[in-house]
């Protein structure tokens, strides 16, 4: 699985670094090891982002939304199946208002 940033889902520029290799900023980064990173960013995904007034808050949640749709697109149909049930109540909230595309 994979990383990427919270300003534009891109990779770091150099491995330990925390530099954006597309913006060239320092970032944070979300990563993706297995099955259980995946659950845990949809159980605590900024529900209602796009609703915020802070323009910065809007693009985490958005770069996040894309991170998390960039992985689901990788995963087997039994994969999903596995990410869909173990979601918390609020993350199967999460997943039908923006991830249940697939
Ligand atoms: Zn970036």
């Amino acid at each position: 699985m994979n990383e990427y940033s919270n300003c534009c889902t891109a990779n770091r520029m150099f491995p330990e670094s925390d530099l954006c290799s597309h913006c060239k900023e320092h970032a944070d980064f979300e990563e993706f090891n297995n099955i259980k990173d995946l659950v845990s960013s949809i159980n605590k995904f900024d529900n209602y982002y796009e609703m915020a007034d802070d323009p910065r808050v809007y693009a985490i949640g958005l770069a996040s939304e894309i991170a998390i749709d960039k992985e689901l697109t990788q995963l087997t149909k039994e994969e999903v199946s596995e990410v869909k049930n173990s979601l918390s109540t609020v993350g199967k909230v999460i997943w039908v208002r923006y991830f249940n595309k697939i």
